[in-house]
């Protein structure tokens, strides 16, 4: 892949102007690429040099085209331009082609990769001081790869990748040492033809992969699916409950629920075959989750506080509400927070939860009401968050948990899921200096 960037054939289409599009942009400027040989298209943003997808092959003539993943390769018109000639490559082909002793790791799967990623990012911040996380989460491959070109920074000793199914479908160039799949689900099926195409194209992470590939145990239809695929040596089935991890203690873990002992697992397997240190183990067991996603925010005064401001559908109150009684400190109660405003959600699905008789429901926001009423659940209700948060640290004693996961969104009183976790994070850090 040496040279890779100076091969290509100019002009240079960019497809699709996200932040991998413009790190694209800047990667190939630094690579030598003249400007002026780079047109930006992009379906909807006004800025690009083109929005028209003719007119960008009429008029620009691009020889090269470098499509994001948000662009569907089997579209007619890049389908057409590639059976004329047209060469078609990505960000991350583009970043590959740079690499020189960099060892890297791949994540993919329906869900799970953010979280099994940050995990892998923790570990590797506490040994590496030249280490790179990124890819569909975070910071795009290019920007590694510009300032590697630009001698902004040294090459990475590890790369981790989170990668999409889409950006599996155009990574020429792409080797990773160890690879893995979380989760296989229903998920994106407007892009494919069917389940069996979404699955399929996960799967080729395999052929990227040069020594392990790890798949979650409980990853949904995973480990059926593998099974079908025929026996490989380099495919391990990775479970929470295996020996090998069970030393390593990561039931003491930070991150809640059992779905983030899966993450855990295999994150820390995928750390042992990498050979990176036990530290780094440690490291991820005290992650404490992405911010306002089951975000566990330690222990004040005895209350273990628990941020999950981004839940806005009733699956993940569920798994939340779950996880978080799961591992309440025997004779601890949970309140649990639920309101803000209402898109018409099946609260109904929360009536399971009125078997726990340590729970506390405590509603709150523009769609206390509803919420209440169709859950069936009992409970104090307020206007405001401010207000059930207050209600909830007077009532809470030590070994009771405070869980914000609300099922409604923010927009009744914040402006986005953030700010109303940033809220209830400066509550209790309020309630922390706070004399009794
Ligand atoms: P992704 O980056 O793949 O979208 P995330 O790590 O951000 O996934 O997790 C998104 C949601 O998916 C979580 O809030 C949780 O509800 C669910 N989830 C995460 N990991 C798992 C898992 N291993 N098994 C089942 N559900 C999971």
């Amino acid at each position: 892949m040496k040279d890779f960037i100076k091969s290509l054939k100019t002009p240079i289409a960019i497809v699709g102007m996200g932040k991998s599009g413009e790190a694209a942009k800047r990667l190939l400027i630094s690579s030598g690429v003249a400007a002026s040989s780079i047109k930006c298209f992009d379906g909807k943003l006004a800025t690009a040099d083109y929005n028209d997808p003719n007119k960008l092959m009429s008029e620009a003539q691009p020889k090269t085209l470098v499509v994001s993943p948000g662009v569907p390769l089997a579209s007619q018109w890049i389908q057409d331009a590639q059976k004329s000639g047209v060469k078609i490559t990505s960000e991350i082909s583009l970043s590959c082609s740079i690499l020189t002793s960099e060892k890297l790791m791949g994540v993919t799967g329906s869900v799970g990769k953010s979280t099994t990623v940050s995990l892998l990012q923790a570990g590797l911040e506490s040994f590496s001081k030249t280490g790179f996380v990124g890819g569909n989460l975070g910071t795009p491959f290019a920007e590694y790869a510009a300032d590697i070109v630009e001698g902004k920074r040294k090459p990475a000793d590890w790369v981790v990748l989170e990668l999409s199914s889409y950006q599996l479908e155009n990574c020429e160039g792409l080797e990773l040492e160890y690879s893995a799949i979380t989760f296989l689900t229903s998920n994106h099926l407007e892009r494919y033809d069917n389940l069996q195409h979404y699955y399929d194209t996960k799967w080729k992470i395999l052929d990227l992969t040069k020594h392990a590939m790890l798949l979650n145990n409980e990853g949904g239809d995973l480990v059926e699916y593998a099974q079908g695929k025929g026996h490989s040596q380099q495919v391990k089935v990775i479970s929470k409950k295996d020996t090998q991890l069970r030393s390593l203690q990561l039931d003491k873990a930070l991150l809640i629920g059992q779905h983030n002992q899966d993450n855990l697992a295999l994150a820390a397997t995928l750390a042992l075959e990498a050979g990176w240190p036990e530290s780094s183990i440690e490291a991820m067991k005290n992650f404490k989750g992405l911010a306002h996603r089951l975000e566990n925010m330690g222990t004040t005064k005895g209350i273990r506080f628990i941020n999950d401001s981004k839940a806005t559908a009733m699956d993940s109150v569920l798994i939340a509400s779950t996880a978080a009684h799961d591992t309440l400190v025997p004779g601890g109660k949970l309140f649990l927070l639920l309101g803000g405003r209402d898109k018409n959600l099946p609260w109904e699905q929360l009536k399971p939860l009125e078997g726990f008789t340590d729970i506390e429901f405590v509603f709150f926001g523009e769609c206390r009401e509803i919420a209440q009423r169709k859950s069936t659940l009992p409970g104090e209700s307020f206007a405001k968050l401010d207000e059930a948060l207050s209600y909830s640290f007077e009532n809470a004693k030590s070994a009771d948990t405070v869980l914000l996961s609300p099922g409604g969104t923010s927009l009744d009183e914040f402006k986005s899921f953030e700010d109303r976790g940033n809220f209830f994070k400066k509550k209790v850090e309020l309630f922390a200096e706070c004399q009794d």
